[in-house]
Formats: C-alpha cells, sequence, structure tokens
C-alpha cells in the first residue's frame, strides 16, 4: 500500500466556496493536436470545483483510501519544520502543483528512500531536482497539455494588459478619477507589432494563434522547428536563436521549460538586446529571467513592460522586488490554475496515479523522467541537470508573513 504526500495551496481566506460562479464547463474532447483529455477510470469530484487548494484534495481521498492507500494533505512545504519534511521519509510519491511548488531538491530526495513518483499535478517539473531524480530512479510524470491553452489565454491578457496599459487605468477608475490623459500616455494598439515567442510547444503556438486576428507580425524560435505548412498558415518568422528573436520584436513572451539551458537566459545582457520599450510576458518559470535585471531594464525604460504570473522561488517573500517594480502586471501563479485547468489536471493526476499504483505504463506524454534518464515529453522539451538552486529561499514567505 502506498503512501501519498500531497502539497497543495491553501483554501481562500474565507473558506470554500459554497457556490460558484457558474453551474457548468464547456466540454472539451480534444486538445488541438489530437490528444486526448486525462481518461482516470473514475473521478470523486464535480467538475468545476476548487481542487487545487489543500481541502480540494484534487479529488483524490475516496479513491486512494478507498484503495488501501494513506494520503497526506498539506501546504505546508517549506523549511525543516514543515510537514513535508516530516512526511518524506516514507512517501512513495509526492504530489504537488507548480503554482505552491513542493521543492524536492536532492537533500529532499535523500531523505525519501521510498519515493517512487514525483507527480506534478500540472505543467512544469522544474521545481524536481530531474537530475537527482534520474540517478535515484525516481518516475517524474506531469500532467501534459492539461492546462496550456489556460496559460496561452492568460498571454494574450497579459500582452493586451500592458500594451493598452490595462491595469494602471483601471486603477484610476477605483481611486475615484478620470485622467484619462495619464491613462493614455502610455497606451497604444497591438496592431502591427511584431511579436515572438521563445519556443512553440503547446503554449507558444497557442498564443502566436490566438494573436493572428490582432494583425500583429508573428515570430518564434525553438530548438525544433514547427512544419512549414504551419508557418506559411501563420505567416511566421523563424530565429535560429532568441538573441535574434529579441531585437526583431516589440513584444516578446517566454514558453519553455526552466532547465539548465534556459536558467536566466533573459539577463542584463541579453536585455541589451531588445529593443527598447519592449514588453515581455512571462508565465512559463520566473527563473528564465534574472530578478534584478528585470527591474533595472522596467526602471531605466529598456522595457515598458513586464507582466507573468510565475516568480522564484513561490511563493515569492513580500520583499520581492517584481512585487513593487513600475510598469508590471504581475499575478501570482494562477494561470494554469483555473477551475477549468483544474478538473483537467486533476484527472489527469487521478489517471497517473492509477497507471501507479496498478502497475500499467503511465502515457508516454505524460513521462519526464522514467527508469534513470528523461522520458517521454521530458526527453524532448528538457535538459538533464537541476533548477531547484535557491528555493529555499521560499521559506521566508510565512516568516514575513
Ligand atoms: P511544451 O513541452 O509543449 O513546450 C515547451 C517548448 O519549449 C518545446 O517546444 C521545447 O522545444 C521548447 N524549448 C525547450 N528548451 C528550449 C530552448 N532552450 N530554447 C527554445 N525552446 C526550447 O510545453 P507547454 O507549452 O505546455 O509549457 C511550456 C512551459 O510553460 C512549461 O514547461 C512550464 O514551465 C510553463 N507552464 C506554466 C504554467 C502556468 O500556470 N504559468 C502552466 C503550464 C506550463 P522542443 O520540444 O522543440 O525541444
Amino acid at each position: 500500500m502506498a503512501k501519498v504526500v500531497c502539497v497543495l495551496y491553501d483554501d481562500p481566506i474565507d473558506g470554500m466556496p459554497k457556490s460558484y460562479a457558474r453551474d457548468d464547463l464547456p466540454r472539451i474532447d480534444h486538445y488541438p493536436g489530437g490528444q486526448t483529455l486525462p481518461t482516470p477510470k473514475g473521478i470523486d469530484f464535480a467538475p468545476g470545483a476548487l481542487l487545487g487548494s489543500v481541502s480540494g484534495e484534487l479529488g483524490l481521498r475516496k479513491y486512494l483510501e478507498s484503495n488501501g492507500h494513506t494520503l497526506v494533505v498539506t501546504s505546508s512545504k517549506d523549511g525543516p519544520d514543515s510537514v513535508l519534511e516530516r512526511e518524506l521519509h516514507d512517501a512513495d510519491v509526492v504530489i504537488s502543483q507548480p503554482f505552491w511548488p513542493a521543492y524536492l531538491t536532492a537533500e529532499r530526495i535523500a531523505k525519501a528512500p521510498k519515493l517512487k513518483l514525483a507527480l506534478t499535478a500540472g505543467i512544469g517539473s522544474d521545481h524536481v531536482d530531474l537530475q537527482a531524480a534520474m540517478e535515484k530512479g525516481v518516475t517524474v510524470a506531469e500532467v501534459t497539455y492539461c492546462n496550456s491553452i489556460s496559460v496561452a489565454e492568460h498571454v494574450v491578457m497579459m500582452i493586451l494588459g500592458l500594451v493598452r496599459n490595462y491595469l494602471p487605468s483601471h486603477d484610476w477608475v477605483r481611486k475615484g478619477g478620470w485622467n484619462i490623459a495619464d491613462c493614455v500616455a502610455r497606451s497604444y494598439d497591438v496592431e502591427g507589432m511584431h511579436v515572438g515567442t521563445v519556443a512553440a510547444g503547446r503554449i507558444g503556438l497557442a498564443v502566436l494563434r490566438r494573436l493572428k486576428p490582432f494583425d500583429m507580425h508573428l515570430h518564434y524560435t525553438d530548438r525544433h522547428r514547427l512544419p512549414a505548412e504551419v508557418e506559411a498558415e501563420l505567416n511566421l518568422t523563424w530565429h535560429p536563436t532568441r538573441e535574434e528573436l529579441y531585437g526583431a520584436c516589440d513584444v516578446v513572451t517566454l514558453n519553455c521549460p526552466l532547465h539548465p539551458e534556459t536558467e536566466h537566459m533573459v539577463n542584463a545582457e541579453t536585455l541589451k538586446l531588445f529593443k527598447r520599450g519592449a514588453y515581455l510576458v512571462n508565465t512559463a518559470r520566473g527563473k528564465l529571467c534574472d530578478r534584478d535585471a528585470i527591474v533595472q531594464a522596467l526602471e531605466n525604460g529598456q522595457l515598458a513592460g513586464y507582466a507573468g504570473d510565475v516568480w522564484f522561488p513561490q511563493p515569492a517573500p513580500q520583499d520581492h522586488p517584481w512585487r513593487s517594480m513600475p510598469h508590471q502586471g504581475m499575478t501570482p501563479h494562477i494561470s494554469g490554475t483555473s477551475l477549468s485547468a483544474q478538473t483537467r489536471y486533476a484527472a489527469g493526476t487521478r489517471e497517473i496515479l492509477e497507471c501507479f499504483l496498478e502497475g500499467r505504463p503511465i502515457r508516454d506524454e505524460y513521462l519526464i523522467v522514467d527508469g534513470g534518464k528523461l522520458a517521454g515529453v521530458g526527453a524532448h522539451s528538457y535538459s538533464a541537470g537541476n533548477a531547484t538552486g535557491g528555493s529555499e529561499e521560499a521559506a521566508r514567505f510565512r516568516k514575513a508573513g
């Protein structure tokens, strides 16, 4: 029988919702490209419910306990006194969400001799030291595609929000003002601008498709080039390096995983390659960017705006400079955890658990690490190594709070 430790974000401050804003979710059968949505044998939750916080338990308790397994659910994940640290010693499975990541560093993996599966309820497994997972034979899996479109929608929203100066204008309304000139002194149209994505995977390509009707010029860079018919359909300009893309674009969006090849790829040096007044939207991972270089670029005008929902570490300490830097539209890490996305990733988590516990193979498209090496989608999108360095700083969030 397995012990499953599940790290989730806290419930809403006023408790779990007693009712929801909408009664149902649209029915979606397939993702773009044809991949099927998760196919667990069953689910024990209502689609559209808040599943990602502690009381939601990803809808897993009934299934696990009725099969004799143990489920521990906690939001206490950082520092040596956390529940996660206490429970690791005999955990077979650790489930974590990128929004509130249970950093599985090499030290923590060493404290978990029984650990066989690190399961990401979402996409992006950089919170796991993948090198250590490979060395210790821990399988790493994630629910590929579950929230890619959710994030693509968020990216489009953030690009429009920055370029049109939405949030500062909204603030004038809340302050009782009617300050048209203050609002529009930094407001432009996206029409005719050049927008480029670093990575045209599921999210990056979906962003490009969604921006096409805005009559923007579309650019991308990726390790693997898209099919010629897709390039022709969207009239894409491909750049062999991200550095070339930076200089060609008014808006840059980052949509690649965090791994040693991409860590801090936007830094004081590479920011000089951007057009002055470029906008940067990063919903991929905070550590793709050098924290202080972003602040400086906003202060000196090299960047006209920065938005995203990803930080390093998470939760970001209260004094993280991205909370207070100018011309930004930051949110906590939410783009991939809409109620719509939660339904998909809770079902996908259940599917992966069923496979693992019943000794059936996990879908190749969900695998990041397996059998001591990068596997499945991980072999395509990641590089070996570790990107969790510095994650212990996440413990400062509660101390300061
Ligand atoms: P995909 O695997 O479909 O796409 C990732 C793409 O990144 C692949 O096309 C891959 O290229 C490319 N890539 C990898 N390394 C590089 C590199 N060095 N330079 C250029 N391109 C590179 O994943 P998704 O689109 O679904 O998700 C992308 C990332 O977005 C996730 O890894 C995660 O970090 C983040 N994310 C954030 C969420 C949020 O809530 N904010 C939710 C979901 C994801 P190739 O395969 O051609 O090698």
